[in-house]
């Protein structure tokens, strides 16, 4: 079944047409590492993931590369102000190095908290210093740079076609551009591609100091510009396989701009087919969530503190469509909660007899497949979901079409399900009747292995003082 997409490039739906057959190249700008991810940063990576999940329901092979944006991203737009990670560093008095593993690590927590699939690969700025450099030479040979006191630029007005993702006519990207002075640069729209530690030997800002992160290149000790790491890593990483590039809504005017313009410069060729944008979390009054402003809420303190699933915040979502902006409020969090709880209680309630059935329904699965190949809509996708539960299937049929669904929705039903023991494997009951013989005996050796045995066919133990249920896992 053909699966269509909103390509920022064309502003229309688009058929999906990967470049080699059956495989997908997808690349997803990551987080700048000087400070928690908030719950809107959060929300960009869960559409990025049901995108990928998508993919994979259909049977692709996926290559997803994420990037981790350790040096270069400066607290102006347009490549003035501050390395946000030496902001980081001198605001916690750690190594920008310390300040990076940190915030990756949370990240990598919240991450796993929403059941976001893993990249395939996870790469970092800092680890592709040569890459970045070897694109900025080949540019340099090609004549797209120029050299001022504080760096190497971009020349925009060498390429054709700069506004193509933006679709801004160029007095508006001008203007964009124009809110940060820098008298050196030729075209307001140019962009840093190496920028220099010192200036006339002295370091560059000298009322913050040295910076930390910093290398030698052909042009003098600096560091790359953010735009730069994006291309050359995914130039690096998918090669001829550079089907979809995803990020928020606010690249699509610098960030993702930039990337194109240099990337498609360097190789003369297109530079990724698919261009998919997500719109934003907004916090009441229609204000973007963003790290430079301090009320920004992260996963942690707006649910993990509150005993909150954090998969409430997920499928809040999956409700809203990804190009739709969300306002995030108490109200609609606990609709979220009651909705969750609701559904995980809707399969718990499922007579199962036959929990061997893995195929899901197949007019149901067709519908679900209409639903989320249509630009991702998973609001109508889980309304599908519905309706498998209150058709007249079979409940064991019901059970294996919505665990097929979860495969995309990322719910974790398996885990909501307490299993009836009686419903059980045969095999499955035997082990889980020695386990619970086991543990009364207190032979604790033998009870985990019989729980790491249950876990290799797919159950997970729960034990509590009053009684131990069996899931699955
Ligand atoms: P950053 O860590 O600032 O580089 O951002 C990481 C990702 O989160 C990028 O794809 C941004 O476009 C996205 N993003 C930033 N703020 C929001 C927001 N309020 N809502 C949704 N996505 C956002
Ligand atoms: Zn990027």
């Amino acid at each position: 079944m053909s699966i269509f997409l909103y390509n920022t490039l064309s502003l229309k739906k688009e058929e999906f047409k990967p470049i080699v057959a059956g495989q997908v190249g997808l690349y997803t700008c990551g987080p700048t590492v000087y400070n928690y991810a908030h719950l809107g940063n959060l929300r960009t990576y869960l559409f990025e993931d049901l995108l990928k999940r998508v993919l994979l329901y259909n049977g692709y092979d996926v290559k997803h590369v994420m990037n981790i944006t350790d040096v270069g991203h400066l607290t102006g737009d347009m490549d003035m102000g501050e390395d946000k990670l030496e902001l980081g560093a001198r605001r916690e008095h750690k190594s920008a190095w310390e300040i990076a593993q940190f915030y990756t690590d949370a990240l990598k927590k919240d991450l796993a908290a929403l059941n976001i699939l893993e990249p395939t690969i996870w790469c970092k700025a800092t680890d592709n210093i040569q890459e970045q450099i070897d694109l900025i030479k080949v540019l340099e040979d090609k004549g797209f740079t120029y050299k001022t006191s504080d760096g190497v630029y971009f020349d925009t007005a060498k390429v054709k076609d700069y506004n193509k993702l933006s679709h801004l006519k160029l007095d508006e990207l001008k203007e964009g551009a124009r809110v940060e002075k820098n008298e050196e640069k030729k075209n307001p729209t140019d962009f840093a591609l190496w920028k220099f530690s010192f200036k006339d030997g002295e370091p560059f800002d000298s009322a913050q100091g040295r910076r930390q992160m910093e290398w030698d290149s052909p042009w003098g000790v600096g560091f790359p510009g953010w735009h730069v790491e994006c291309s050359a890593m995914s130039l690096k990483y998918l090669g001829q396989r550079l089907d979809i590039h995803c990020g928020g809504i606010d690249h699509i005017n610098v960030h993702h701009t930039n990337e194109i313009a240099q990337s498609e410069a360097a190789t003369g060729k297109k530079f990724f087919n698919y261009w998919l944008h997500g719109a934003f979390l907004n916090i009441a009054g229609g204000k973007k969530m963003a790290k430079s402003d301090d009320n920004f809420l992260t996963l942690q303190k707006g649910l993990l503190d509150r005993q909150i699933n954090p998969l409430v915040y997920r499928l809040s979502a999956l409700q809203v469509h990804y190009r739709k902006p969300m306002e995030y409020g108490e109200e609609s969090l606990i609709t979220a909660q009651n909705s969750l709880e609701h559904l995980y209680n809707q399969v718990r309630e499922l007579k199962i007899k036959n929990y061997e059935l893995k195929i899901a329904n197949d007019e149901y699965k067709e519908k679900f497949l209409n639903a989320v190949n249509d630009d991702l809509n998973a609001a109508q996708a889980l309304a599908v979901f519905q309706e498998v539960l209150k058709s007249d299937l079979s409940d064991d049929e019901k059970l294996a079409t919505v665990l097929d669904f979860d495969r995309v929705l990322g719910l974790n039903l398996k885990t909501a399900l307490s299993l009836n023991t009686e419903d059980l494997p045969k095999e499955v009951q035997e082990i889980f009747r020695a386990r619970l013989q086991s543990r009364a005996d207190k032979n604790w050796a033998e009870s985990d292995r019989l729980r790491d045995k249950l876990a290799e066919l797919g159950f997970a133990i729960e034990d509590t003082k009053e009684e131990t249920k069996i899931r699955y896992k």
